[in-house]
């Protein structure tokens, strides 16, 4: 079967593997569908000598159905369309009880960064890292949600959106433009930010009421200015930048709400003026848990959010390396790989 490895210095490689057989407590998933995420581009740019690019097969946004199963595994599983939790663990310790196995403390791995992942003809599995999607969810929709959607959904979830709220949303790749598009449905008021012209007109075209270019001045100020100079009811920094993070907080209201979800170097905040001064409250967001999944694939598939939308680009897995390289240029919306395309 073939897989895709990063070799460093912006460099991937299509390469034949063996065939896998599942473990005890394994399955084996016959990729449909795979996505790009911005944290493999970590690894990707990565020099090849610094000890950041991951020795097996990358991707962690995996969708498919199981083809084979291992011992100890129930064979009604055979045929059953899946996507894949990328994070595992002990199954038995209390994270992973709570159904945070991102959280494990014995035996945490995550695929397609310390085992094989996604971007396969195949992967192996455990079990208990597969949920079951919906009949009306596609495989494309899927891959999504395994990460990139599954995460937007996790953050607005802490935010606890109840409809009507005005939402500013910092950062519009995969996961922001996902927001976008989940909080829009959610019937919030979705003020969309970003700097690349692309991404702002996929804001506007799914879901976005209106969208900031943050190259055209402070973003905060234009966010406020939108909201009678109050601030947006709602922050959401899905950017990961000091320029994204700063935004969210200084466009919040009194009282507001701020969640950051983006990942990226460390920022300096204003607390005192920023976060005290209008008693903000601030969370920080994480993946999902396994039932967060469930519960995205059952939001997506039951409000039929036109998720396909998001995806600019499909390539075949043999095709693997201009993917990324066409995903870091930074202008996409969501990149799939498709192993039978
Ligand atoms: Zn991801
Ligand atoms: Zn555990």
């Amino acid at each position: 079967m073939r897989g895709v490895r990063f070799l460093g210095d912006r460099r991937a490689v299509v390469e034949t593997f063996p065939d896998p057989d599942p473990d005890l407590g394994e399955v084996v998933v016959e990729i449909r569908a795979a996505g790009l995420c911005g944290s493999d581009l970590h690894h990707y740019r990565a020099p090849a000598a610094s000890g950041d690019v991951p020795t097996v097969i990358v991707g962690h946004e995996a969708c498919g159905v199981v083809i084979s199963v291992g011992d100890g595994v129930d064979e009604s599983l055979l045929g059953s369309r899946v996507v894949v939790n990328h994070h595992y663990g002990c199954g038995t310790c209390p994270q992973c009880q709570a159904g945070s196995p991102k959280y494990c403390i014995r035996t945490h791995g995550t695929y397609g960064f310390s085992d094989n992942g996604a971007d396969a003809e195949v992967m192996v599995a455990r079990a208990s890292a597969l949920a079951p999607m919906p009949e009306a969810l596609g495989f494309d929709e899927g891959a999504l949600v395994a990460c990139g959607t599954g995460t937007a959904f996790a953050a607005l979830s802490r935010l606890q959106l109840t409809g009507g709220e005005v939402i500013a949303i910092f950062g519009q790749g995969p996961v922001g433009l996902s927001a976008t598009l989940l909080a829009s449905t959610m019937s919030a008021h979705v003020i969309a930010v970003d700097v690349v012209d692309e991404r702002l007109e996929l804001a506007g075209a799914n879901g976005a009421y209106e969208v900031v270019d943050g190259r055209r001045g402070d973003a905060g100020a234009a966010v406020r200015a939108l909201t009678s100079g109050h601030g947006a009811d709602l922050t959401l920094d899905c950017s990961g930048t000091r320029e994204g993070r700063s935004g969210a907080v200084a466009s919040a209201r009194i009282r507001g709400q701020v969640c950051f979800v983006g990942v990226g170097p460390p920022t300096d905040l204003d607390i005192s003026e920023g976060i005290i001064g209008k008693e903000l409250t601030c969370y920080g967001s994480w993946t999902f848990t396994s039932a967060g999944l469930s519960e995205c694939m059952a939001f997506v598939s039951e409000r039929e959010v036109p998720l396909a939308s998001l995806i600019t680009h499909r390539f075949p897995l043999e095709l693997a390396e201009e993917a990324f390289s066409v995903f870091d240029g930074g202008r996409t919306g969501k990149c799939v790989l498709v192993p039978s395309f």
